[in-house]
């Protein structure tokens, strides 16, 4: 008889974890595709990632996922990056390829995947608000899909300036910073544009003032916020705008992360409905 092999640990690090809905996505498509395999959250201390990431070597984890505060600090800590981890400075899904550690960004890949639902981002300008992690990996993956042109609009200019300036040079698509003011004027062109900010996360009823006035109707409102429905969405529907809201991005980045781990398509449903229990919407 020969032994069983054992089960297959995945996991995310991250300070907190409570609450973070990963979990419960991907272990509904692990139950789903009837794989012998555990997801768990793990709160790690910064002085700690580095011993965390050793032990995760040793015990075999063949995936692991990187949340807040770690996505930067673990990037000295792996064998490789893809080019979306190389281009944003910052991984959050790390597979195991044979002894070396592999870092990824799927963030972005998330949020383009979702918007893929309306249009593909290929030709589109983009004016993606904010220039923290969020908005560094999704204008990294709009420009690696082929938009013809980004505006990246943050309250802090010379952060703005920086995403900017990386990303245009590494992937020759023309990226613009801009100071973001209240009320801000969005771009007359702009097909997508998006929240990436933590504006609307707490606060259901936040938003930053925006006068829409010169968008032409149809364009595509995108938030990053985990939330069914913001008031940046809602006023941008209110304009004749289309909205994709920031679940369909989170379940897509975990559907990128299941795939390349363990090379099945896992059943995006489940996950969605997973989400939604977790986060009391179903
Ligand atoms: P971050 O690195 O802390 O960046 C925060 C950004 O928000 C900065 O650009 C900051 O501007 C801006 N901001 C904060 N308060 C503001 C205000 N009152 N007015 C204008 N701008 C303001 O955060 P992050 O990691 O990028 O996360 C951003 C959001 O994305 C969070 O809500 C997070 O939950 C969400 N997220 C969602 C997904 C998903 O799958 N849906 C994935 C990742 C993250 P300054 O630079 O001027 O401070």
């Amino acid at each position: 008889m020969s032994p069983a092999s054992p089960t297959s640990l995945y996991g995310v690090l991250g300070l907190p974890v409570a609450g973070n809905p990963t979990q419960e996505m991907i272990e509904a498509a692990f139950d789903a595709a009837g794989l012998d395999a555990r997801y768990v959250s793990l709160e790690v201390q910064p002085e700690a990632l580095a011993d965390a990431m050793r032990g995760a070597r040793a015990l075999g984890f063949p995936g692991l996922h990187i949340t807040v505060p770690h996505k930067v600090e673990v990037v000295p800590l792996l064998d490789r990056l893809t080019p979306a981890a190389q281009l944003s400075g910052a991984v959050n899904c790390i597979k195991r390829e044979g002894e070396e550690l592999v870092g990824d960004n799927t963030d972005g890949k998330g949020f383009v995947d979702s918007l893929r639902e309306l249009r593909d981002p290929r030709d589109a300008v983009a004016v993606v608000i904010g220039a923290g992690g969020a908005a560094r990996a999704i204008v990294a993956e709009l420009a690696l899909a082929g938009t013809a042109r980004i505006v990246v609009a943050n309250r802090t200019l010379g952060k703005a300036t920086e995403v900017a300036s990386q990303i245009s040079a590494g992937t020759g698509v023309p990226v613009e910073s801009a100071q973001l003011t209240e009320p801000w004027t969005v771009p007359g062109d702009a097909d997508v544009v998006v929240n990436a900010t933590t504006v609307g996360m707490s606060d259901p009823a936040g938003r930053i003032r925006l006068d829409w006035s010169q968008v032409g109707d149809g364009a595509i409102a995108a938030d990053v916020v985990i939330a069914p429905s913001t008031a940046f969405l809602r006023d941008a529907e209110e304009h004749g705008h289309r909205a994709v809201d920031g679940l369909g991005m989170l379940v897509e980045q975990a559907v990128i992360g299941f795939r390349w781990w363990t090379g099945i398509e896992p059943d995006r449903a489940a996950m969605r409905a997973a989400l939604e229990h977790e986060l009391g919407l179903g």
